[in-house]
């Protein structure tokens, strides 16, 4: 898809998913921008119940290709109550981070998901996902896109999750670099995780 400009991708209609994801994997659209080659980092099926909303691939994430398989997808596998092998079966859950390739480093961690990604692809994926029972909207960028919060920091929306519930759910990042919040925040694990996990299975089907 080299020279894919945003008229070009907003001008198609009416792609199949199967069509569709060939064409996002292929994305190059802000590839100059980007401190490594395209690898758009996703996983998709129509049957999907459950949909993670992310940040962005990390630098490890990159490397396997694999979304989650890392430090942050052991915790966010233990916050719902799911083994890898649930995770990964893309007809149960999809996982469309707000940025689909990793965008770098910065001083305090990962930048910020590429602007570009989510106006070209979002939307149109979302609507080819029409069985979801459940949206998991993972930190600031994935909940300033997703909910109408805006102003709010993380701890706010967190905290307001009874707002949305029961078919969105807002979290911080399981990321390490998140222990000091998860401390400070006890209610969360208390109070949120315990419901989080059943809301979970009964999308899936298990309750
Ligand atoms: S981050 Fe998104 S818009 Fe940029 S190259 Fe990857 S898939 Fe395309």
């Amino acid at each position: 898809m080299d020279g894919l400009t945003e008229l070009d991708i907003e001008t198609s209609k009416k792609r199949s998913l199967p069509a569709l994801l060939r064409e996002v994997r292929a994305c190059e659209l802000c590839a100059a921008n980007l401190p490594l080659e395209p690898r758009p980092v996703l996983q998709c099926h129509s049957a999907a119940r459950i949909l993670i909303a992310g940040q962005a691939p990390g630098r490890k994430v990159h490397e396997s290709g694999v979304p989650f398989q890392d430090a942050s997808g052991d915790r966010l596998r233990a916050w719902l109550g799911i083994t890898s092998e649930v995770f990964y079966d893309e007809r149960k859950i999809a996982i469309l981070p707000m940025g689909f390739c990793f965008p770098g480093t910065g001083s305090s961690g990962d930048l910020p998901p590429r602007a570009e990604c989510a106006p070209a692809w979002r939307s149109e994926l979302l609507g080819l996902l029409t069985k979801l029972q459940l949206t998991l909207v993972i930190g600031q960028y994935a909940q300033q896109h997703h909910l109408a919060d805006a102003g709010s920091s993380v701890t706010e929306i967190v905290q307001a999750w009874r707002k949305h519930w029961p078919n969105i759910v807002p979290l911080p990042h399981p990321s390490p670099r998140n222990n000091r919040w998860l401390l400070q925040n006890p209610w969360f694990e208390v109070e949120l995780l315990p419901a989080l996990k059943a809301r979970v299975a009964q999308a899936l089907g298990e309750l």
